[in-house]
């Protein structure tokens, strides 16, 4: 039915890669291709091995607009998943513009230099798709993603108004680390160290990082202090849905976890600028002066989120917690999936956070070979028919459970 090209091969890909191998009557020819290309051939040996299909793999530098573009003329994919890091997104929808391939991703464009992240880069493409007559499918994994899904279903489904909106995002699991991010733990920090912000009445609000917190109880996991962050997400679903009033999103962190940042924060490891290092020459003899970025430097000593999966118990729970109006009553409204790190583990090799981000990722390219989400232009998940994809989200290991007019603490 479609050719597809994976593009990354990290904790996300690998997930992502497993479902796309699991459902190949609708992916019939894949392609996975990275920076570092042996991690892409053990990948597709594995999935070849245990699902009998053919991937294929590629070295590409995703930076690279160029050598895109010269994979895509070669290959001709129908769509690429992108699955490397948000600083790739712009190069990568500039090659599928000039190569005629549609697009999706998990994360928005963040530029190298500055901790930032916004859809204004992204959404700066809508003109050139729409005529191009190709679809961009923005922010395609669990937050967003999911979570802009469950809003778009609440919508359709149970109200006329949506008034309130709070995300939660809650990772009560245990990897047995002193430190460890549960994904790239470059764009992790970078996004937990920034200001917190949310939206009410028509304005952001800008916080302190990590300044508002409360605890908030999540269905077979109990009180976890959660904190509000600043999510991708809300910038595009207050304007989808215009009649949000306040719409905040929320993370919870472990008091060891929050100790740790603080102190990395404090000796400059989370610094995102060039610092000048003295490294020993590789011919050995003597030092040359290097640059290096703090930040960089620690991921390349943390452990790798994908190893993380071995040892990791509990579970994420991950939902929405919405408020508003129906037939002029007021109505409540939880729709959350909860997801064990070990039976993702088991299926997949990888933790949790990696499973709720690449099934989602597959269940939207699975939307868009079926012909379920295609129109031309750059889309937010919102605005495709939630239906098909929550449907599939019981199918596909991420079931989801609700609660009409309980409590939200919010
Ligand atoms: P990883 O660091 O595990 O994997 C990133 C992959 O991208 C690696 O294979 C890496 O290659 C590859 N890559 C990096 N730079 C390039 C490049 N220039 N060219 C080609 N390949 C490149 O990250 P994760 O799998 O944890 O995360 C993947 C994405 O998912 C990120 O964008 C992240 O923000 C997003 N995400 C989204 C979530 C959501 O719910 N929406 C939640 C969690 C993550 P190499 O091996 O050479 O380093």
């Amino acid at each position: 039915m479609g050719r597809l090209l994976i593009i990354g091969a990290g904790g996300v890909a690998t997930v992502a890669a497993h479902k796309v191998a699991q459902n190949k009557d609708i992916f019939t020819e894949v392609k996975i291709a990275s920076r570092t290309e042996s991690k892409c051939k053990a990948l597709a040996e594995v999935l070849n091995k245990k699902y009998g299909t053919n991937v294929t793999t590629a070295q590409v530098d995703a930076d690279s607009v160029e050598q895109l573009v010269a994979l895509m003329s070669d290959y001709k994919p129908e769509m690429v998943l992108n699955l490397a890091l948000p600083y790739q997104d712009l190069a990568i929808m500039e090659a599928c513009l000039q190569t005629g391939c549609n697009y999706m991703d998990t994360a928005n464009y963040e530029p190298k230099d500055e901790a930032h992240f916004e859809y204004s880069w992204q959404w700066a493409y809508r003109e050139r798709f729409e005529k191009a007559g190709l679809c961009a499918i923005l922010g395609c994994g669990f937050d967003p993603g999911v979570t802009s899904i469950y809003t778009a279903y609440a919508a359709k489904h149970h109200f006329d108004e949506i008034q309130y909106l709070d995300i939660v995002d809650c990772n009560a699991g245990n990897h047995h680390k002193a430190f460890a991010t549960n994904f790239n733990p470059e764009i992790n920090i970078r996004e937990i160290t920034q200001k917190g912000l949310y939206y009410e009445n028509g304005k952001y609000i800008e916080t302190e990082p990590m300044e508002i917190h409360k605890p908030l109880n999540y269905p077979n996991i109990g009180p976890k202090e959660s904190y509000l962050l600043h999510h991708e997400e809300i910038e595009s679903l207050v304007i989808n849905y215009p009649t949000i009033k306040r719409a905040r999103f929320w993370m919870t962190f472990g008091q060891q976890y929050l100790n740790y940042l603080d102190v990395i924060q404090n000796i400059g490891m989370a610094r995102i600028d060039e610092v000048e290092y003295k490294a020993p020459k590789a011919d050995g003899s003597g030092d040359e002066v290097v640059k290096i970025v703090p930040l960089q430097f620690l991921k390349a000593v943390l452990p790798n989120p994908q190893d993380l999966g071995q040892n990791y118990d509990g579970e994420t729970s991950i939902g929405c917690r919405i408020r508003g109006l129906r037939g002029g009553e007021e109505h409540t409204y939880y729709v959350y999936n909860n997801c064990s790190h070990q039976a993702a583990f088991e299926e997949t090799g990888m933790q949790g956070v990696s499973y709720t981000t690449g099934v989602p990722a597959m269940i939207g390219a699975m939307m868009f070979f079926k012909g379920l989400w295609n129109k031309p232009g750059v889309h937010n998940v919102e605005e495709f028919d939630p239906d098909p994809f929550m449907e599939q989200l019981n199918k596909q290991g991420l079931p989801w459970h609700e609660i009409h007019d309980g409590d939200l603490e919010l």
